[in-house]
């Protein structure tokens, strides 16, 4: 399939490419679009083949549900059902923007979509593209990570060029992402509130809006530990480039040495390395790849960088990564929880 690829760059040349990629939607076909989290693969969420496309297109598990995306709060009346204070409280306090709800599900969505579960996902982005695509197209848009599934999740066009370029019908074109890790995800659709996934919205400013929050057990603990993840997104190896991803962990100095250590031995066996860390620490390693995901006391900045980076140690084809961990006093969290599952959980303290 030839992909069209258009970038959004004046108002004169936009209005054609929303008007193509509308047209695309409404048809059945899939656009990949901007938003402010990661890019998106889009399809209209309330048809099945359409939507069945988009797994094909991701090869990502059927039991994996959807997110469905509007551009109207009004909208939410008619795909959800139940919506309390909690919800009106939430919606007022972070949409549009990078928050994704886990409501009980209207009639109209199909299982398809929801990977048969009686819930929805929701969210209204605040991106101007994904904004006027919606709204152009006059349809929900069902839209994961647009990369193959397992791959890092992309954060500039490219990286969409990448993975789906003759895979998919169209591709919109903008610059790098704003928060770079995908929405923080809760659950409203039962009694205490649950964060299945964290992103740019924290626990904390979750917390001033709807009281105790709750965090679901997967998201710290370790699957194979027999943990089920209430997301069923959360189960899989996710966000991972093909090199075995070590974390190590410890006081500064002991995890230079060690990651220098356990880089000159790996290259000694004829293995390429990658190093990812702080800018702080960027000149005290050597390796065939050094990248500096930002400075420790810049978690946007490590939110942003780190999909690049991962998605570096592939084209650059290293077999091992060793990277420090980052701090997680706010997005740094959802960088910390990213990269535990990009390292499958391979944590080495020092
Ligand atoms: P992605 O679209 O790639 O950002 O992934 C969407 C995430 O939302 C996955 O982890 C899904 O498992 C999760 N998700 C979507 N719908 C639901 C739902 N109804 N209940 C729980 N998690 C969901
Ligand atoms: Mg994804």
């Amino acid at each position: 399939m030839d992909t069209i690829i258009a970038k959004i760059q004046n108002k004169d040349s936009d209005e054609a490419i929303y008007m193509k990629a509308a047209q695309i939607l409404k048809n059945g076909g899939l656009v990949a679009f901007p938003t402010e989290t990661v890019y998106g693969l889009g399809a209209n969420a309330l048809d099945e083949m359409a939507s069945a496309k988009i797994y094909a297109a991701k090869r990502r598990p059927s039991d994996n549900p959807l997110i469905v995306h509007i551009a109207d709060v009004a909208d939410l009346d008619k795909l959800a059902v139940d919506i309390d204070d909690r919800v009106k409280k939430t919606v007022k306090a972070f949409w549009p923007g990078p928050l994704t709800m886990i409501l009980k599900k209207n009639q109209c969505i199909p299982d398809s979509i929801t990977g048969g579960l009686d819930t929805v996902a929701i969210r209204m982005p605040s991106h101007f593209v994904a904004a006027n695509l919606i709204k152009k197209s006059k349809i929900f848009i069902a839209a994961p990570s647009a990369n193959i599934s397992g791959r890092p999740s992309p954060t500039r066009a490219k990286h969409v060029i990448e993975d789906m370029n003759g895979i998919i019908d169209m591709i919109i074109e903008h610059d790098e992402v704003d928060i770079g890790v995908e929405s923080t995800i809760i659950d409203l659709s039962v009694d205490k509130p649950v964060i299945l996934r964290p992103g740019y919205i924290t626990k904390a400013q979750l917390e001033q809006v709807l009281g105790e929050v709750f965090v679901d057990p997967a998201i710290q603990g370790n699957i194979a530990d027999g943990v089920i993840p209430k997301a069923p997104g959360m189960k899989y190896k996710h966000y991972a480039p093909k090199a075995k991803v070590i974390i190590v962990d410890g006081k500064d100095n002991d995890v230079i040495d060690v990651i220098n250590c356990l880089t000159k031995d790996k290259q000694l066996e004829g293995l390429k390395v990658g190093i990812m860390t702080c800018s702080e620490n960027m000149k005290k390693y050597k390796a065939d790849v050094v990248f500096d995901i930002g400075s420790r006391y810049d978690e946007a900045s490590n939110a942003r960088t780190l999909f690049e980076a991962l998605r570096l140690f592939d084209e650059k084809k290293v077999d091992y990564v060793y990277s420090e961990s980052f701090p997680t006093n706010n997005v740094g969290a959802a960088v910390m929880n990213r990269l535990i599952k990009a390292a499958g959980h391979t944590i080495l303290h020092v």
